[in-house]
Protein backbone atom coordinates (compact mmCIF):
# COMPACT_ATOMS: atom_id res chain seq x y z
CA UNK A 1 0.00 0.00 0.00
CA UNK A 2 1.15 3.47 -0.75
CA UNK A 3 1.66 5.85 2.08
CA UNK A 4 -1.19 8.64 2.42
CA UNK A 5 1.39 11.31 2.37
CA UNK A 6 4.69 10.69 0.87
CA UNK A 7 7.06 14.18 0.07
CA UNK A 8 10.17 13.55 -1.44
CA UNK A 9 13.03 15.76 -1.93
CA UNK A 10 11.46 19.09 -1.68
CA UNK A 11 11.44 22.78 -2.13
CA UNK A 12 10.05 25.51 -1.54
CA UNK A 13 10.62 29.30 -1.29
CA UNK A 14 9.39 32.72 -2.54
CA UNK A 15 10.43 35.17 -5.30
CA UNK A 16 11.65 38.32 -2.72
CA UNK A 17 14.11 41.66 -3.42
CA UNK A 18 17.01 39.89 -3.49
CA UNK A 19 15.66 36.79 -5.51
CA UNK A 20 14.24 33.42 -4.55
CA UNK A 21 14.92 32.30 -1.21
CA UNK A 22 14.86 28.74 -0.34
CA UNK A 23 12.90 28.07 2.96
CA UNK A 24 12.85 24.70 2.62
CA UNK A 25 15.10 22.77 0.74
CA UNK A 26 15.83 18.60 0.60
CA UNK A 27 12.91 17.29 2.45
CA UNK A 28 11.42 14.28 2.64
CA UNK A 29 8.95 12.87 4.55
CA UNK A 30 6.44 9.66 4.58
CA UNK A 31 3.14 9.33 6.88
CA UNK A 32 1.07 6.03 6.56
CA UNK A 33 -2.40 6.07 6.65
CA UNK A 34 -4.17 6.40 9.77
CA UNK A 35 -1.07 7.79 11.22
CA UNK A 36 -0.40 10.83 13.01
CA UNK A 37 2.85 13.28 12.51
CA UNK A 38 4.24 16.38 13.82
CA UNK A 39 7.12 18.68 12.31
CA UNK A 40 8.51 21.03 15.13
CA UNK A 41 11.10 23.91 14.75
CA UNK A 42 11.56 27.51 15.71
CA UNK A 43 9.35 29.94 14.20
CA UNK A 44 9.92 31.02 10.51
CA UNK A 45 11.54 27.66 10.00
CA UNK A 46 9.01 26.85 7.35
CA UNK A 47 6.55 24.68 8.98
CA UNK A 48 3.51 26.85 7.55
CA UNK A 49 5.37 26.98 4.17
CA UNK A 50 5.68 23.34 4.24
CA UNK A 51 1.44 22.87 5.35
CA UNK A 52 0.19 25.56 2.60
CA UNK A 53 2.53 23.41 0.01
CA UNK A 54 1.24 19.91 0.68
CA UNK A 55 -2.48 21.94 0.92
CA UNK A 56 -1.66 23.76 -2.61
CA UNK A 57 -1.36 26.91 -1.79
CA UNK A 58 2.78 27.02 -2.77
CA UNK A 59 4.00 25.54 -6.14
CA UNK A 60 7.12 23.10 -5.90
CA UNK A 61 10.15 24.42 -6.80
CA UNK A 62 11.88 20.91 -6.81
CA UNK A 63 11.04 17.30 -5.75
CA UNK A 64 7.20 16.14 -5.16
CA UNK A 65 4.72 15.70 -2.73
CA UNK A 66 2.51 12.82 -3.31
CA UNK A 67 -1.32 12.21 -1.49
CA UNK A 68 -2.09 8.52 -2.28
CA UNK A 69 -0.90 7.32 -5.38
CA UNK A 70 -1.55 11.03 -7.02
CA UNK A 71 1.53 13.21 -7.38
CA UNK A 72 -0.14 16.65 -6.51
CA UNK A 73 2.81 18.82 -6.09
CA UNK A 74 6.27 19.07 -8.77
CA UNK A 75 7.95 21.40 -10.93
CA UNK A 76 5.38 20.30 -13.41
CA UNK A 77 2.34 19.18 -11.48
CA UNK A 78 0.37 21.44 -9.39
CA UNK A 79 -3.13 20.04 -8.38
CA UNK A 80 -5.52 22.72 -6.69
CA UNK A 81 -6.44 22.97 -3.18
CA UNK A 82 -9.94 22.11 -3.37
CA UNK A 83 -8.65 18.70 -5.60
CA UNK A 84 -6.45 17.39 -2.75
CA UNK A 85 -8.87 16.26 0.17
CA UNK A 86 -6.70 17.76 2.90
CA UNK A 87 -8.71 19.40 5.70
CA UNK A 88 -7.03 22.36 7.18
CA UNK A 89 -7.04 23.45 10.45
CA UNK A 90 -5.06 26.95 10.77
CA UNK A 91 -3.75 29.21 13.04
CA UNK A 92 -4.92 31.90 10.85
CA UNK A 93 -7.99 30.24 9.08
CA UNK A 94 -10.14 31.56 10.95
CA UNK A 95 -14.06 30.62 10.86
CA UNK A 96 -16.45 32.78 9.01
CA UNK A 97 -18.09 35.40 11.55
CA UNK A 98 -21.23 35.71 9.43
CA UNK A 99 -22.02 31.92 9.28
CA UNK A 100 -23.50 30.32 12.41
CA UNK A 101 -21.07 26.99 14.03
CA UNK A 102 -23.25 24.52 11.85
CA UNK A 103 -22.63 26.73 8.73
CA UNK A 104 -19.30 26.79 9.07
CA UNK A 105 -18.84 22.89 9.67
CA UNK A 106 -21.06 22.46 6.23
CA UNK A 107 -19.13 25.11 4.18
CA UNK A 108 -17.66 22.23 2.20
CA UNK A 109 -20.34 20.35 1.82
CA UNK A 110 -22.52 22.74 -0.40
CA UNK A 111 -22.99 20.04 -2.90
CA UNK A 112 -24.34 17.38 -0.57
CA UNK A 113 -28.32 17.28 -0.60
CA UNK A 114 -29.42 18.84 1.98
CA UNK A 115 -30.13 16.10 4.15
CA UNK A 116 -27.20 14.56 3.72
CA UNK A 117 -25.28 17.37 4.82
CA UNK A 118 -27.00 18.31 7.83
CA UNK A 119 -27.12 15.13 8.96
CA UNK A 120 -22.82 15.15 8.76
CA UNK A 121 -22.73 18.29 10.42
CA UNK A 122 -24.68 16.77 13.26
CA UNK A 123 -22.57 14.10 13.35
CA UNK A 124 -19.02 16.54 13.23
CA UNK A 125 -20.91 18.85 15.95
CA UNK A 126 -21.76 15.84 18.16
CA UNK A 127 -18.05 14.22 17.27
CA UNK A 128 -16.46 17.81 18.51
CA UNK A 129 -18.80 17.60 21.63
CA UNK A 130 -20.80 20.77 20.58
CA UNK A 131 -24.05 19.32 19.75
CA UNK A 132 -26.54 21.94 21.27
CA UNK A 133 -24.19 24.76 20.23
CA UNK A 134 -24.28 24.84 16.10
CA UNK A 135 -26.74 27.99 16.01
CA UNK A 136 -24.90 29.93 17.65
CA UNK A 137 -21.83 32.39 15.95
CA UNK A 138 -17.98 32.30 16.45
CA UNK A 139 -18.35 35.26 18.70
CA UNK A 140 -20.45 33.76 20.98
CA UNK A 141 -18.01 30.68 21.65
CA UNK A 142 -15.21 30.66 23.34
CA UNK A 143 -11.24 30.25 22.17
CA UNK A 144 -11.59 26.00 22.29
CA UNK A 145 -15.05 25.88 21.26
CA UNK A 146 -13.94 27.88 18.43
CA UNK A 147 -11.30 25.76 17.33
CA UNK A 148 -13.52 22.53 17.90
CA UNK A 149 -15.25 24.20 14.93
CA UNK A 150 -12.71 24.49 12.62
CA UNK A 151 -11.62 21.12 13.20
CA UNK A 152 -15.39 19.42 12.36
CA UNK A 153 -15.14 21.76 9.26
CA UNK A 154 -12.11 20.44 8.85
CA UNK A 155 -13.13 16.76 9.41
CA UNK A 156 -16.36 17.05 7.34
CA UNK A 157 -15.65 16.89 4.08
CA UNK A 158 -14.11 12.84 5.73
CA UNK A 159 -9.76 14.36 4.07
CA UNK A 160 -7.51 12.09 3.48
CA UNK A 161 -5.31 14.07 5.38
CA UNK A 162 -5.99 16.63 8.29
CA UNK A 163 -3.20 19.62 8.26
CA UNK A 164 -3.15 21.27 11.89
CA UNK A 165 -1.08 24.58 12.21
CA UNK A 166 -0.12 24.92 15.62
CA UNK A 167 -3.88 24.94 15.74
CA UNK A 168 -3.95 25.21 19.78
CA UNK A 169 -1.44 28.03 20.06
CA UNK A 170 -4.31 30.44 20.64
CA UNK A 171 -5.52 28.69 24.01
CA UNK A 172 -3.50 28.61 27.29
CA UNK A 173 -2.87 26.22 30.18
CA UNK A 174 -5.10 23.87 31.14
CA UNK A 175 -8.21 24.13 28.23
CA UNK A 176 -4.80 23.84 25.97
CA UNK A 177 -3.79 20.54 27.54
CA UNK A 178 -7.36 18.84 27.31
CA UNK A 179 -8.11 20.25 23.80
CA UNK A 180 -4.37 18.72 22.90
CA UNK A 181 -5.23 15.02 24.14
CA UNK A 182 -9.33 15.56 22.79
CA UNK A 183 -8.41 16.29 19.84
CA UNK A 184 -5.43 13.54 19.19
CA UNK A 185 -8.61 10.83 20.62
CA UNK A 186 -10.57 12.19 17.87
CA UNK A 187 -8.29 11.60 15.07
CA UNK A 188 -7.85 8.33 16.31
CA UNK A 189 -11.43 7.27 16.86
CA UNK A 190 -11.62 8.12 13.22
CA UNK A 191 -8.06 6.64 12.17
CA UNK A 192 -7.61 10.04 10.36
CA UNK A 193 -4.26 10.70 8.69
CA UNK A 194 -2.92 13.87 10.22
CA UNK A 195 0.34 16.57 10.35
CA UNK A 196 0.51 18.81 13.19
CA UNK A 197 3.31 21.20 13.34
CA UNK A 198 3.94 22.90 16.18
CA UNK A 199 7.46 24.75 18.12
CA UNK A 200 6.00 23.46 21.02
CA UNK A 201 7.78 19.72 21.77
CA UNK A 202 6.02 18.22 24.61
CA UNK A 203 2.69 18.96 22.62
CA UNK A 204 3.93 17.17 19.86
CA UNK A 205 4.86 13.91 21.98
CA UNK A 206 1.45 14.01 23.61
CA UNK A 207 -0.28 14.51 20.47
CA UNK A 208 1.65 12.32 17.54
CA UNK A 209 3.11 9.07 16.69
CA UNK A 210 5.84 9.89 14.86
CA UNK A 211 7.98 13.67 15.24
CA UNK A 212 10.42 15.24 13.70
CA UNK A 213 12.79 18.45 13.54
CA UNK A 214 12.86 21.02 10.78
CA UNK A 215 16.54 22.10 10.90
CA UNK A 216 17.39 24.45 7.99
CA UNK A 217 14.83 23.49 5.21
CA UNK A 218 15.14 19.74 5.88
CA UNK A 219 13.61 17.10 8.44
CA UNK A 220 16.59 16.79 10.80
CA UNK A 221 15.08 13.54 12.10
CA UNK A 222 11.76 11.84 12.26
CA UNK A 223 10.80 9.07 15.11
CA UNK A 224 8.30 7.42 16.81
CA UNK A 225 7.16 9.36 20.40
CA UNK A 226 7.06 7.49 23.71
CA UNK A 227 3.74 7.34 23.75
CA UNK A 228 3.43 5.64 19.92
CA UNK A 229 5.57 2.84 21.31
CA UNK A 230 3.61 2.47 24.42
CA UNK A 231 0.28 2.35 21.94
CA UNK A 232 1.66 0.83 18.87
CA UNK A 233 4.55 -0.91 19.73
CA UNK A 234 5.24 -2.57 16.21
CA UNK A 235 5.02 0.87 14.33
CA UNK A 236 8.63 0.99 13.18
CA UNK A 237 7.89 -0.21 9.83
CA UNK A 238 4.72 1.97 9.10
CA UNK A 239 7.02 5.42 8.60
CA UNK A 240 10.07 6.40 7.11
CA UNK A 241 12.20 9.77 7.04
CA UNK A 242 15.39 10.84 5.23
CA UNK A 243 18.16 10.10 7.43
P1 LIG B 1 7.04 28.91 10.42
O1 LIG B 1 5.64 28.51 10.13
O2 LIG B 1 7.94 27.76 10.74
O3 LIG B 1 7.12 29.96 11.49
P2 LIG B 1 6.97 30.09 7.77
O4 LIG B 1 6.77 28.95 6.85
O5 LIG B 1 5.81 30.94 8.09
O6 LIG B 1 7.69 29.57 9.11
O7 LIG B 1 8.11 31.05 7.17
C1 LIG B 1 9.36 30.55 6.73
C2 LIG B 1 10.15 31.68 6.09
O8 LIG B 1 9.51 32.12 4.90
C3 LIG B 1 10.30 32.91 6.98
O9 LIG B 1 11.58 33.44 6.79
C4 LIG B 1 9.24 33.83 6.44
O10 LIG B 1 9.61 35.16 6.65
C5 LIG B 1 9.21 33.49 4.97
N1 LIG B 1 7.86 33.70 4.36
C6 LIG B 1 6.71 33.15 4.80
N2 LIG B 1 5.67 33.51 4.01
C7 LIG B 1 6.19 34.32 3.06
C8 LIG B 1 5.63 35.03 1.94
N3 LIG B 1 4.32 34.96 1.64
N4 LIG B 1 6.48 35.76 1.18
C9 LIG B 1 7.80 35.82 1.44
N5 LIG B 1 8.38 35.18 2.47
C10 LIG B 1 7.60 34.43 3.28
MG1 LIG C 1 3.84 29.07 11.06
Amino acid sequence: MSAALHIENLALGYDGREGFKTVVDGLSLELAAGQIGCLLGPSGCGKSTLLRAIAGFEHARRGQIRIGNDVVSSPRQHTPPERRHVGLMFQDYALFPHLSAAQNVGFGLRRLPAAEREARVAEMLALVGLADLGHRHPHELSGGQQQRIALARALATRPALLLLDEPFSSLDGASRERLTLEVRDMLRAAQQTALLVTHNADEGARFADFMGAMDAGRLASWHPTDQALAIQPSSGSTASGQP
